[in-house]
Formats: C-alpha cells, sequence, structure tokens
C-alpha cells in the first residue's frame, strides 16, 4: 500500500456517538495507523435543520476517551467544518454552471411532489424529469423570468448521464455498478439556502484534502454513484471507497435500532456505567473485523498492528451486548 493513505471520519453533529459511527472512526484511525498515514476529523454540518448544540464536542471527547487520536481536525485547521468552507463549494458550483454541467432548478417541492406521486402511480421509480426538455431559447427565458418574478428561489442541480454506468472496486464488497438510469435524474448540488447538498460538499472535501480512501457503512452505497458523477465533472479522481456491513442485533437478526432497548448504543451510556474504554474499543473492532484465530483480547497497539482491510466482514456485524460485559470483566 502506498505511504500516502489518508483517510477521514466526517461525523454530523446531530447527536450523541452511536456505536455505528464509532465502529466508523475506530476502522479509520486502524487504517491510518497501520498504515503510517493521516487520520483527519471533517465536521459535515451542512444540514442545519438536525444541528445539535455540542454536537461535534462530545462526538470528540467519545473518540478521545475511546483512546484514539488524530492529526487534522477543526480544533488544529482552519476551514475543516463544512460550514466555514462554503466558498469553495460556491467557486466549484459556479464552475459546473459556467460549463453547462450544472444549471438552476426552479421547479418547487411541491410540483416535485406531484411528479413523484404521478410517477409512483404509474408504477416507475421517482425521479427528476429536467424542466426544461423540449423548450426553445425562448420559452426557457420567459419560464425563468416567470419563475424569478414569482420570487422562487433555485436549487443547482448537477447533470446525470442516463446512459452511463458509474462502477468502483469496493475494498469491502468487491465490483459495485450502478446505473445512470437509476440515480433518480439530475440531482441537486446546492439547496436553496445555499448550502451545498452532501453528495457535492463531499466529493469537494475528500478532493481537496487529498483523501485516499473513503470507509464508511454501506447506507452510503447508493451515494456513491452520485459522487462519482461530480468527480466525473470536475474531472477529479476518485478515492477508493470501501463500504461496511452494517450492525445487527445477535438476538433479533435486525438492523441496530435505538429501540433495542438491552443493548447500549451510545459510547456515552458505556462511559456512564464505568466501562472500560479498552474493552469498548476492542469490542468495536471486532463488529465487522477479525484478525483470524481465536483469540478476541487485543489491546490497541495489537489492533492496529493486526489491521487489514482485506478482512472486513462482507457479512453484517452481530452486536451481542453480552461479548461486551464478558470482555469488560476479562
Ligand atoms: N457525514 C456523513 C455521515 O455522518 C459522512 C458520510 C461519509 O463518510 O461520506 O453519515
Amino acid at each position: 500500500m502506498s505511504d500516502k493513505i489518508r483517510v477521514r471520519y466526517a461525523p454530523s453533529p446531530t447527536g450523541l456517538l452511536h456505536i455505528g459511527n464509532a465502529r466508523t472512526a475506530l476502522f479509520n484511525y486502524l487504517f491510518a495507523r497501520h498504515y503510517n498515514g493521516t487520520f483527519v476529523i471533517r465536521i459535515e454540518d451542512t444540514d442545519r435543520e438536525r444541528h445539535v448544540e455540542d454536537g461535534e464536542r462530545s462526538q470528540l471527547e467519545n473518540l478521545r476517551w475511546l483512546g484514539m487520536d488524530w492529526d487534522e481536525s477543526p480544533e488544529t485547521h482552519e476551514n475543516y467544518r463544512q460550514s466555514e468552507r462554503l466558498p469553495l463549494y460556491q467557486k466549484y458550483i459556479d464552475q459546473l454552471l459556467a460549463e453547462k454541467k450544472a444549471y438552476y432548478s426552479y421547479k418547487t417541492p411541491e410540483e416535485l411532489e406531484a411528479d413523484h406521486v404521478k410517477q409512483e402511480a404509474a408504477g416507475i421509480a421517482p425521479h427528476y424529469i429536467n424542466e426544461y426538455q423540449g423548450m426553445t431559447e425562448s420559452e426557457i427565458e420567459a419560464y425563468v423570468n416567470a419563475r424569478k418574478a414569482a420570487g422562487i428561489t433555485p436549487v443547482v442541480r448537477i447533470k446525470v448521464s442516463e446512459t452511463s454506468t458509474y462502477s468502483w472496486q469496493d475494498i469491502v464488497k468487491g465490483e459495485i455498478s450502478f446505473e445512470g438510469s437509476k440515480i433518480g435524474g439530475d440531482y441537486v448540488i446546492q439547496k436553496r439556502d445555499g448550502y451545498p447538498t452532501y453528495n457535492f460538499a463531499v466529493v469537494v472535501d475528500d478532493h481537496d484534502m487529498q483523501i485516499s480512501h473513503v470507509i464508511r457503512g454501506d447506507d452510503h452505497i447508493a451515494n456513491t454513484p452520485k459522487q462519482l458523477v461530480v468527480y466525473e465533472a470536475l474531472g477529479w479522481k476518485a478515492p477508493q471507497f470501501g463500504h461496511m456491513t452494517l450492525i445487527i442485533n445477535s438476538q433479533t437478526g435486525k438492523k441496530l435500532s435505538k429501540r433495542d432497548t438491552n443493548t447500549l448504543q451510545f459510547i456515552e451510556d458505556y462511559r456512564k456505567k464505568g466501562y472500560l474504554p479498552e474493552a469498548v474499543f476492542n469490542f468495536i473492532a471486532f463488529l465487522g473485523w477479525n484478525p483470524g484465530g481465536n483469540e478476541e483480547i487485543f489491546s490497541r497497539e495489537e489492533l492496529i498492528q493486526l489491521f487489514d482491510e482485506n478482512r472486513l466482514s462482507k457479512a453484517p456485524a452481530a452486536f451481542d451486548q453480552k461479548k461486551m460485559d464478558w470482555m469488560d470483566n476479562e
């Protein structure tokens, strides 16, 4: 593996650090430390509605409690929060608009919703249809002027090629391919409030921060082709992606949810109940990864040494609270 490994954990400060978030952070940390790479923390705070006061501080504090450290973060580096990076996003949005790879879209949420209802009734997956389709230059001008006069603020959409295929070699799951026609049409990269969408900002940031590997949960798989659209439009090389399997409750076999009251979900809970951070770290490291062999108790240093991204599991990771308790008592 090349020595320019740069990975990131990019939390959204929308609540407390959950076991799933901690696992993503931990694998990025192990990956960086194993290869003498750089571990970056970036705060993804463009969703103003879900923003939680103190979310950033408490999440970082919980990562530290688990024994992780990092090389670059908003604590030491300027503009490592997305809300501080708006001019950078604007620069690339302007570029895409000038190159006609993106455009202003004036359809209102109500109109979009009405389209989706019709599409669903016709048995088609909801998608955006280019509102300028079939219009002449002068019709476009009249349409835009009327919308502006009605006080409608536009969003910016990026053009998606329906005939392209977006593929990548996933570190965990192997080859993954998406048809452009399944993306849902030209999608929004800048919202009405002027903030970029996640799928746009994440690409600008991963490129700008020279991230070599993106390791995240497989709930992001459907976002990856959208992000590849942006990489292609801006002429950038995409990083390598690895999507970790979801965490399931070992008893029910279902996706771990906040309603599983017999399991502890937040790192804060383990702290309050007096668990040892080393045990929690060890437990999380085994959610969807194992070094082979039967041994299950390792120190942080041993885990760093043993880490091998090829051993990230393709099967869902089973969360078993009893095992956690056993590790804590060893
Ligand atoms: N802020 C995103 C999240 O919390 C990060 C996604 C990513 O790693 O690309 O899910």
